[in-house]
């Protein structure tokens, strides 16, 4: 492995931008705080991607994590190739919705009812509506380095020292649409107490990612979940779990279970639609009751419930749910991480990891919430991830995100991977 050349990629890159802001259809793609350019890819097949340039790399991205099978699993492949034959969407109702939905509850029991959307950015905006729709307040909290996609009320930054004052995180987001968004500290105990016992009363939601993985992997304290699930239960207000990242990656049934805390409302994705856009937001069923046709909270979508993605959904849980396959994924990732741990020790790297994902932040103090994070040596980061890629390995792009195991990354590619950071740090 390691790579020739990426000339193709580059001149396709500049080909991009003539088109497309940026010249990608996500920001974090662009690689630039990575100070390079994207790779642009060909076709990905278990733990690999081949660029156009024919160059091959070890993948730890896994498209953020959807491919805990691997890319391009026979199985999963086969049920989707099937379902487009049959066409790819109706805009009425298919048995695959049913179907996915109870595997679902199935992993996730505290979603009693569920409803598909096309993105994780939409399971959350839904999630939210139909919490302030059946608790009739308006105040959201979230906490600090969360990200639950992109929907206005959510691009939302802490204003300085006081909780009560949010500022847009993105222009373009008007003041208004903040005013009702609060943003408290991660895993801060203190902080949580403190204002729901000063305002609980008007909170209508608290959003979270039950193990943050989009300011890079930070595992909370498991007493700071606790907490949550208490402040909130105490004051009436719907506790959503956002396991668009977490939901079949940390278990079958996402950080919920592993933890042991059930919320009232829960949002899937990534892995869920089996590289397909597919999300689903659910709960208790008194609360998902508030949505039309049966209440007045409004969702809808043209390509909910996509019939190709719900085949992929299916087959990817079919074979999540097989006997043994998180503890044997837990067991190899346990191994990595070991050994890991033995290969930055004293080298001013902290490594967070919570089952399959991981984040090593080039910090030289543990990492605990979003200021943290902060600390990290984003020019060390950047140094490393080309060292990496030179070395044919795509280690997710930036300092903030986490990394991926899957299935198909066997020990010796694990092996072959250490190796690698060995010499690259
Ligand atoms: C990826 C992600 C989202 C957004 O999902 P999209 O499908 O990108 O809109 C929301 N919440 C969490 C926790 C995520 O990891």
């Amino acid at each position: 492995m390691g790579i020739n050349d990426r000339k193709k990629s580059a001149a396709a890159f500049q080909e991009a931008l003539t088109v497309i802001p940026g010249g990608v259809n996500s920001p974090v793609r662009a690689l630039k705080s990575v100070g390079t350019t994207p790779l642009f890819v060909k076709e990905a097949k278990g733990a690999y991607i081949t660029d156009i340039d024919d160059n091959k790399f070890i993948d730890f991205c896994m498209s953020w994590g959807v491919f805990i099978l691997g890319h391009g699993n026979d199985d999963v492949n086969n049920a989707a190739k099937a379902a487009i034959e049959r066409g790819s969407s109706y805009g009425i109702p298919t048995l695959a919705e049913t179907e996915l939905a109870k595997r679902v509850r199935n992993a996730f029991p505290s979603m009693e009812r569920l409803r598909f959307v096309n993105s994780g950015t939409e399971a959350t905006m839904s999630a939210i509506r139909v919490a302030r729709g059946f608790t009739g307040r308006d105040i959201l909290v979230k906490f600090e380095g969360n990200y639950h996609g992109h929907a206005d009320h959510l691009l939302v930054a802490a204003g300085s020292g006081v909780a009560n004052i949010s500022n847009a995180s993105s222009a373009g987001v008007p003041q208004g649409f903040v005013n009702y968004t609060v943003v408290l500290p991660y895993n801060d105990e203190e902080a949580l107490r403190k204002y729901f016992k000063e305002n609980g009363d008007k909170v209508a939601a608290v959003i979270l990612e039950p193990v943050a993985c989009n300011m890079g992997v930070v595992v909370p304290d498991e007493s700071f979940l606790h907490a949550v699930r208490e402040v909130t239960e105490k004051s009436g207000t719907i506790l959503i779990f956002d396991e668009v990242i977490t939901g079949f990656r940390l278990s079958f049934g996402g950080a919920q279970q592993r933890f042991g805390i059930k919320p009232d409302m829960t949002t899937v994705g990534k892995i869920v639609g089996g590289g397909f856009p597919a999300a689903a937001f659910g709960g208790r069923e008194d609360i998902m009751r508030v949505l039309a046709p049966e209440g007045p909270v409004y969702q809808a979508g043209t390509l909910s419930g996509n019939p190709v993605a719900m085949a992929a959904g299916i087959a990817t849980l079919d074979t999540l749910s097989k006997d043994g396959f998180y503890s044997e994924l837990e067991q190899r990732s346990d191994n990595f991480i070991s050994k890991l741990e033995k290969i930055i020790a004293g080298k001013g790297i902290q490594l967070n990891r919570c089952g399959s994902m991981f984040t090593m932040f080039f910090n030289s103090s543990p990492v605990r919430n979003f200021q943290d994070t902060k600390k990290s040596d984003q020019e060390r980061f950047a140094k490393y991830f080309r060292n990496m890629l030179s070395r044919g390995i795509y280690v997710s792009p930036s300092q903030f995100e986490g990394n991926f195991i899957s299935v198909c990354h066997t020990p010796e590619i694990l092996d072959y991977v250490l190796k690698s950071i060995e010499e690259s740090i």
